[in-house]
């Protein structure tokens, strides 16, 4: 293929997707819907679908068991189990989970080990920061639920995939 018919092609490409609605979104003013938060019942055994973005805590649940920071010990030891100044009769050793985003890999054995119902993962994934420090989540920013605030995405990809068909 010579340059002129090549970049003929490549026009001829470009053209024929201008009438068409776009299949990618403009991130960041529309975001899509996520599902809600990741949560596991464990007397059901049974996990509620849900989004596996940063975690929940629910610090008046939590006893400091640890068992979230085991299950994490052979994924990527983004746990670490912290002391926190809280008087709190279920956790007599006052220790809650610490998560390091650099590590995590939100894959939510963590959630699913939790015996108590004190954590879960939320819709929020956007966790960019510039430095490696802002992505360590202490018990107390665990805790606080994020404010997602996401515009509706209009189009319809089920439409979008049917019409390349
Ligand atoms: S989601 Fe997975 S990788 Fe992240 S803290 Fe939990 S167990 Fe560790
Ligand atoms: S979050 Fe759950 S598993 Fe982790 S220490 Fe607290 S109670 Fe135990």
């Amino acid at each position: 293929m010579n340059i002129v018919s090549g970049t003929f092609k490549a026009l001829y490409a470009a053209l024929r997707q201008l009438p068409r609605r776009r299949m990618t979104m403009r991130y960041p003013d529309v975001q899509t819907e996520m599902a809600g938060y990741y949560t596991y019942d464990p007397k059901l055994g049974i996990a509620k679908p849900g989004y596996k973005g940063r975690h929940i805590l629910w610090l008046d649940k939590c006893t400091g068991c640890q068992l979230c920071s085991i299950a994490c010990e052979n994924i990527s030891q983004a746990i670490e189990m912290v002391k926190v100044n809280r008087n709190q009769p279920n956790n007599k050793k006052s220790i809650f989970p610490q998560v390091d985003y650099a590590k995590c890999v939100f894959c939510g054995l963590c959630v699913d080990a939790c015996p108590f119902y004190a954590l879960g993962m939320t819709e929020d994934f956007n966790l960019v920061s510039t430095s490696k420090s802002n992505l360590v989540y202490s018990p107390e920013k665990l805790a606080i639920p994020p404010k997602i605030t996401r515009k509706k995405v209009e189009f319809k990809i089920e439409k979008e995939l049917a019409y390349h068909e």
